[in-house]
C-alpha cells in the first residue's frame, strides 16, 4: 500500500487524489484529482502534483516542526498557540484574571440585591429608593454574567488548544531525523494533505499550495519562515553525532 492512501485531498472538490503508478519502474509518479479524472474539466481541474514533490515536501515540513519542536519546545508551543488562538498566551492570562474580577463583582452584586431587597422588605429603605436603586444594579448583573461567559469559552478554547499541543509534542519530537515517509509515521501524524492548484504568476512562474493538517494541531500555516531553520537544524545533528560519539 502506498503510504499516503486516504491522506491526500483536492483542494476544490475534496476528492481524495488518484494515485499513478509507474508498472515498468515500480515506482508511484504522481497525484492527480479522481474527479477530474473521472469526469474531466467540467467537474475539477488537474491538481497535478509529482509523487516525488510532495513526498519531499511533508518530509521536509515533518522535519521542520520536529526539530523546532526539539529545540525550541516553548517558542514553538507559543506559535501553535497563536496561530490557532490568534491570541498570545499573555491574552488568556489576561482573560483569567479579567473572569476572576468579573467573579467577584458579580458576588459583590448578588450581595448588594440581597441586602437591597431586605431593607425594602423590613421597610429600612422606600420602595421608591428600592426601584431608584435596584435596577442598575440588576443590568450591570446581567452584563456581567454574559461577560463572564464569553471569557469562560475563551478561556476553555485556549485550554483545549494547549491539550492538543501537549499531546502533539512528543509525537512530533521523535521525527527529527527522519530521512524518508513511512505509512507508520504518516498514520501517526497526518490528518490529511489538502493540495491547491497550480497557479501561474504574471512572469510565468509556477507555485503550488500545500496543507499539512496534523493529528492534534491541524494545519500549521507559518506566518514568518523560521530563520533560524538551518541553524537549530545544524545544531540537532550536531547534537547527534556527539550522542553517537559518546555511545561509541
Ligand atoms: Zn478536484
Amino acid at each position: 500500500m502506498q503510504p499516503f492512501a486516504g491522506l491526500v485531498k483536492c483542494a476544490d472538490c475534496g476528492s481524495s487524489l488518484n494515485v499513478s503508478y509507474d508498472k515498468k519502474h515500480g515506482r508511484y509518479t504522481g497525484f492527480s484529482c479522481w474527479v477530474y479524472k473521472n469526469y474531466g474539466k467540467e467537474r475539477c481541474t488537474s491538481h497535478a502534483i509529482g509523487w516525488k514533490t510532495l513526498n519531499q515536501l511533508v518530509l521536509e515540513d515533518i522535519r521542520r516542526n520536529a526539530i523546532i519542536a526539539r529545540t525550541n519546545t516553548g517558542e514553538y508551543m507559543d506559535m501553535l498557540i497563536a496561530a490557532k488562538t490568534e491570541k498570545k498566551k499573555t491574552e488568556t492570562d489576561r482573560c483569567r484574571r479579567e473572569l476572576k474580577k468579573v467573579d467577584k463583582r458579580i458576588a459583590e452584586l448578588s450581595k448588594i440585591l440581597t441586602k437591597l431587597y431586605e431593607d425594602a422588605a423590613l421597610e429600612k429603605i422606600s420602595e421608591e429608593r428600592y426601584q431608584a436603586m435596584a435596577p442598575g444594579y440588576e443590568r450591570e448583573q446581567v452584563v456581567l454574567k454574559e461577560k463572564r461567559e464569553e471569557l469562560t469559552t475563551e478561556i476553555a478554547h485556549s485550554e483545549e488548544i494547549y491539550e492538543n499541543i501537549e499531546a502533539f509534542l512528543p509525537v512530533i519530537w521523535k521525527y527529527t531525523n527522519i530521512t524518508e515517509l513511512t505509512p507508520h509515521i504518516l498514520n501517526e501524524l497526518i490528518e490529511k494533505i489538502v493540495v491547491h492548484e497550480k497557479v501561474v504568476a504574471e512572469d510565468g512562474s509556477k507555485s503550488q499550495q500545500v496543507d499539512i493538517h496534523y493529528k492534534f494541531i491541524g494545519c500549521v500555516n507559518w506566518k514568518r519562515e523560521p530563520a533560524s531553520y538551518e541553524t537549530i537544524e545544524a545544531a540537532v545533528l550536531q547534537e547527534h553525532q556527539t550522542l553517537s560519539e559518546q555511545t561509541a
